[in-house]
């Protein structure tokens, strides 16, 4: 049907360039201003069932209702085939906006004639509200159209958009509630990813990181919930779990390469449980496993954040044998003073210093900085974040012990890290030479 054959309506084109004037100035002068998109449900098949001539009426019975609905000062515009939009500058709050669509839904709600046919027009809204939802006008129509498909997959007549902040509050929630069973559902697993010995070129063992494989949104990455986990206290449910599934997998491990480590994290709330040393004890005794082959990891920055208390922890650990890594070091502003006294094994330099070490004579001489002070304190020092050969190279040529990262090997199931420890035959300059296929 064409544009001018409907009442008050302007075309997508006017109503972007209006939208934007007008966002502009609610932006300057600090008022709200509401968008509300609205799409008629199963205008196809009206044009079908129907022909053209009903649903040209359709459009002329929506347009006549959002003109019912409007304010003066309110735009109109048919913006799709069956899709019209409103621009309410100088809203109140957005409950006005969902005032108009629940009018526009009352009036709708009279079914129109159109020969010998009654037909039932529905529609969804999505409303959007500027500044909250976006301060230009093609984020304000974007958002208004995501809240209208969030309305249409809920069966929702309308829905509203959410800012940023609330849709990071919802998922923050949603991951919390399922992280409440996801150890005792199963939900959890290890990924594996390789340490070698510089020197010797061969696998001396491994870091424990954990994946999430939620039923509801997939795989999901350490960083994306455990700053979650750690609020709501479900980390050290979390770390117990690690700790006795890395002792009873490495179990299986090959003992081709000599002694092998695990390394599990310790975030930092986990510290400051008074029952972590016994559990990690428990874990132990109940794997007969030998504690030095297991590592723990704690950054450097929650290491020295408390010092007397955190180091006192890691004295106890060190008592029964494990062993303690200072993680993403280089970050964490450690004094000197506490350096010297910190009971640690391990120091692994932060991937940040490691990435750019080759092009950037600065990182280099962090690197060295670092291997040499760690060195001089009897500490093993692990190169993290290793991806090509140059970096393995130089690192080699400054005395770094270890490396790990995505030159020797990404984080790996388990099953793919067993087949990949018996596949392993040595360093090339393009990454591992590996007998078989690994998966
Ligand atoms: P992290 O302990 O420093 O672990 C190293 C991270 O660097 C891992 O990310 C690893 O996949 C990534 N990485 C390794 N090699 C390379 C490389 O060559 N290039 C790049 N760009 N990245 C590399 P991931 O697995 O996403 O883990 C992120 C962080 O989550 C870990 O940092 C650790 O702080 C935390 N995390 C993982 N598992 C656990 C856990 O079981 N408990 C606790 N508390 N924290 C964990
Ligand atoms: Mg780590
Ligand atoms: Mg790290």
């Amino acid at each position: 049907m064409n544009q001018n054959m409907l009442p008050n309506c302007t075309d997508r084109a006017e109503f972007n360039a209006m939208l934007r004037r007008h966002v502009e100035q609610s932006v300057n002068t600090g008022s709200s201003l509401g968008v509300m998109v609205v799409d008629i449900n199963r205008f196809r098949k009206i044009n079908w069932a129907f022909g053209y001539k009903a649903g040209d009426a359709v459009l002329l019975a929506v347009a006549r209702v959002l003109t019912q609905v409007a304010r003066k000062r309110d735009l109109i515009a048919r913006i799709g085939d069956n899709q019209f939009a409103m621009i309410l500058p100088g809203l109140m709050n957005v409950g006005h906006a969902v005032l108009a669509a629940s009018k526009l839904m009352r009036l709708l709600g009279v079914p129109i004639q159109v020969e010998h046919h009654t037909i039932r027009i529905v529609a969804t809204v999505g409303i959007a509200v500027c500044p909250d939802h976006g301060n230009h006008g093609d984020m304000l129509l974007l958002a208004a159209e995501k809240a209208l498909h969030r309305a249409r997959d809920s069966r929702s007549p309308y829905s509203v958009a959410v800012s940023e902040r609330e849709q990071r509050n919802i998922q923050d929630t949603d991951i919390e509630f399922g992280l409440q069973s996801a150890v005792a559902s199963g939900e959890m697993e290890l990924f594996y990813q390789p340490k070698v010995h510089m020197r010797k070129m061969v696998p001396v063992g491994a870091e424990a990181l954990v994946r999430w494989n939620s039923p509801v949104r997939g795989r999901i990455q350490p960083d994306d919930f455990i700053p979650i986990a750690e609020k709501c206290g479900l980390m050290m449910n979390i770390t117990q779990w690690a700790i006795n599934t890395a002792l009873r997998e490495s179990h299986e491990w090959t003992w081709r390469w000599g002694k092998f480590n695990v390394a599990v994290n310790l975030s930092p709330r986990v510290l400051y449980d008074p029952n972590l040393v016994d559990m990690v004890r428990g874990s132990l005794a109940i794997w007969e496993a030998n504690a030095d082959a297991l590592i723990l990891e704690v950054t450097e920055s929650s290491a020295m954040a408390n010092p007397e208390t955190v180091f006192g922890v890691f004295r106890q650990i060190k008592e029964m044998g494990a062993r303690i890594s200072l993680d993403d070091f280089g970050t964490g502003y450690s004094s000197l003073a506490h350096f010297r006294e910190i009971p640690a094994n391990e120091l692994k330099l932060d991937k940040t210093f490691v990435k750019n070490m080759v092009d950037s004579p600065a990182d280099r001489h962090i690197a060295k900085l670092v291997i040499d002070l760690a060195h001089s304190f009897d500490l093993n020092v692990v190169a993290e974040g290793v991806e090509d050969v140059a970096t393995y190279k130089l690192l080699a040529r400054l005395g770094c012990d270890c490396a790990q990262g995505f030159f020797i090997g990404k984080p790996m199931p388990h099953r793919t890290f067993c087949a990949w420890l018996k596949a392993f035959d040595g360093l090339t300059a393009s990454g591992p030479r590996l007998t078989r296929e690994v998966a």
